[in-house]
């Protein structure tokens, strides 16, 4: 409700303490679906803008809750990480992860997958050990598995996530910065940095018409990428005109619901075949 009188703090109390209940209960559901199995990991195809192939996949986390229904990540993974709950998260999503790509290894399907890790996992929630352990036990190739950061990680704490980023790196994993251009880091910056990839924020894509600010935006940044060595993938991709724009930019690849929705990973290779042929 709009506050007509004032701002006298009992005006808002009654919301505040429904807010801070509901918060509560969230918080307690999710506890039971750490140890409950409720997580599912869905998979978005990226594909690469040359080729025009599927090459891999971002893994994006859903919660499938016995009375609410699936409740997206935006949801849940801020509460996540204001109780530590997301380290026992992200430990599921890398084991989900590195079973996904076994399975996908025996079907046969050569993708990719890069899973998102939240800054408060990082240096100690996320042990580069628990992620070798991991590959290791699905037999899982270090080039198969991507980690997606955001620039945040490495703007605070620098030390810390250096040191994590390098060890990351030693195993052989890739490195995505997640989310470009929505924070403060310049790409010369970035280089000092162990990244593969950036991904540019899907907010750009979106708004690109041919001559407007974001289109150049988008442009400056793929071709500032190129020079430095850097891939670029471009997020929320809708439409065949947003595509065509991208692969003339130069831009190496592209995720977003023009090519296909997040999947569930029983969906996910039929969906690869449906892509490549068009
Ligand atoms: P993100 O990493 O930026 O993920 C991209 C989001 O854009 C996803 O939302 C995806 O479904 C959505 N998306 C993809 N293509 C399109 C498109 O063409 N149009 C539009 N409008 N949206 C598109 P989702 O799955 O709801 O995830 C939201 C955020 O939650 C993610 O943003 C990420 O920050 C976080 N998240 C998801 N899974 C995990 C996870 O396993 N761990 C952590 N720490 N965070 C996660
Ligand atoms: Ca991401
Ligand atoms: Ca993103
Ligand atoms: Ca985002």
């Amino acid at each position: 409700a709009k506050n007509a009188g004032g701002n006298q703090p009992a005006f808002f109390a009654p919301n505040l303490a429904e807010a801070a209940e509901q918060r509560r209960h969230l918080e307690n559901d999710l506890r039971l679906a750490v140890a409950g199995g409720q997580f599912e990991l869905y998979c978005q195809p990226i594909a690469d803008l040359a080729s025009r192939r599927v090459t891999g996949a971002e893994g994006l986390i859903r919660w499938r809750h016995p009375e609410r229904g699936l409740v997206p990540p935006d949801r849940f993974i801020p509460i996540a990480e204001q109780t530590g709950l997301i380290n026992e998260i992200g430990l599921w999503v890398i084991e989900t992860a590195c079973r996904q790509l076994a399975d996908w290894r025996a079907a046969g399907i050569p993708c990719y997958l890069s899973v998102n890790v939240s800054g408060r996992q990082i240096p100690n929630g996320l042990p580069p050990a628990a992620i070798a352990e991991a590959m290791q036990r699905h037999g899982v190739s270090p080039a198969s598995l991507v980690l997606e950061i955001t620039e945040g990680v490495l703007l605070n704490n620098i030390a810390e996530a250096q040191a994590w980023l390098q060890a990351i790196k030693q195993l052989g994993l890739r490195v995505y910065l997640d989310d470009f251009g929505t924070g403060y880091s310049s790409l010369s910056y970035l280089k000092r940095f162990p990244l593969d990839t950036l991904k540019i924020d899907r907010s750009f894509v979106q708004d690109m018409q041919v001559g407007n600010s974001e289109y150049s935006l988008v442009e400056a940044i793929v071709a500032m990428a190129r020079s430095l060595g850097l891939k670029v993938v471009a997020e929320g991709v809708e439409t065949t005109e947003q595509l065509g724009m991208l692969a003339r930019m130069g831009c190496h690849h592209a995720q977003g619901y023009h090519l296909a929705r997040p999947l569930p990973p029983a969906e996910f290779s039929e969906a690869l075949q449906e892509i490549d042929r068009r």
